[in-house]
């Protein structure tokens, strides 16, 4: 029997299940996740969807994100909540991370959990901890994944316009607006599906794309004016945040993401950094383009990774010496930098 007809045949009777993304959740983490509760909880199951930090107000949208179980730092609660669900799931999906690191706090309660552990994802280099996988690096979303999975359940039929959308919100952005070199002819066909099945291309565009605060937009000119540095020589541009920056614009969850982005739109640049103080770590946004690998990058000196060209890490060092470190280890790339 193959994996989905045995997933299926324990699908068929109703079951505990906890669905859990990484930490900061992105649009595709938490769309696939919303989408795929849509699905199980409509099939009968009791079904939660677990985020082991919050999220970024232009998610909010997201039909389900009301029943979201966040976990917050500073509430304990949250977290013996969140242990209980996971001890008690029969079924837990990991959606859009591969690496149990992500999850932070929650990496100790779903290793240990008895539960039938499901990974869903589609990043570089995953850790080995699932029953089922349905991984594929060559996948744009894991929304993408999650729709075939849902298809391939027989699930279609339950397919409406409030999971549509929170899939196609998740293709949408993992594919840049449609624009990176992951979006091809199947993207489109997926995205088409999608809009069969009732999604919104653009409302969904106008919920995420289109709901920045004046302080969002203000940090953006702020960090392009003044914290965008270009080093020619190593077609790498980098722009460091720091807390007061953040709290000077009174800086929410997800304030910074795409910032790196602009760092990329300079013409001849291949590796863009944003690195900025968050929760007493620096985190860092890596991209590239063509063949520079930001995911070996990060795995090998900031204990991140990702995709080829996206991808993510932490330094416990300071925010100046993160920086210093950047610009420490770029000779060792600077041949690859220079390739055309
Ligand atoms: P972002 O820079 O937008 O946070 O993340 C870019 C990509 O890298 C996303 O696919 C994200 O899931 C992944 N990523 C972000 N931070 C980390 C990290 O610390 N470790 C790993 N393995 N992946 C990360
Ligand atoms: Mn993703």
């Amino acid at each position: 029997m193959d994996k989905i007809q045995r997933l299926h045949e324990i699908l068929t009777i109703s079951r505990r299940v906890v669905i859990v993304t990484h930490t900061k959740p992105d649009a595709d983490a938490l769309g696939s996740s919303l989408g795929l509760w849509g699905f199980l909880t409509q099939t009968g199951h009791s079904c939660t969807v677990i985020t082991p930090s919050d999220y970024p107000g232009f998610l909010r949208w997201m039909p389900g994100s009301k029943a979201v179980h966040v976990v917050n730092r500073n509430q304990p609660d949250s977290q013996i909540r969140a242990e209980q669900l996971i001890g008690e799931a029969e079924i837990i999906f990991c959606l859009d991370f591969s690496n149990l690191k992500r999850i932070e706090a929650l990496e100790q309660p779903v290793r240990n959990a008895g539960a039938i552990k499901v990974m869903v994802d589609h990043h570089l280099e995953p850790e080995s901890f699932s029953d089922f996988d349905f991984w594929d690096v060559t996948s744009a979303s894991t929304a993408s994944l999650v729709l075939k999975l849902i298809e391939d359940l027989s699930g279609k039929e339950y397919i409406g316009k409030d999971i549509a959308n929170c899939l196609y919100a998740g293709l949408m952005t993992d594919t840049g607006g449609f624009r990176h070199s992951n979006t091809g002819a199947h993207e489109f066909n997926v995205a088409a599906r999608l809009i069969q099945y009732g999604a919104e291309p653009s409302k969904v565009a106008s919920s995420v794309y289109d709901s920045n605060s004046l302080n969002r937009l203000q940090l953006t000119g702020y960090v392009l004016c003044n914290k965008l540095t270009v080093l020619p020589e190593f077609h790498t541009a980098y722009m460091c945040i720091t807390r007061s920056e953040l709290d000077r614009f009174k800086a929410q969850t997800g304030d910074t993401e795409g910032l790196v982005n602009y760092g990329l739109s300079i013409e001849g640049v291949k590796l863009a950094v944003l690195m900025h103080d968050r929760d007493g770590e620096v985190k860092m946004s890596l991209r590239s383009t063509g063949a520079f690998s930001v995911n070996e990058m990060s795995r090998k000196h900031f204990k991140g990774g990702g995709h080829r060209n996206a991808a993510g890490g932490t330094s416990a060092e300071s925010l100046e010496d993160t920086l210093k470190k950047l610009i420490s280890i770029l000779p060792e790339y600077r041949d690859e930098l220079n390739k055309d």
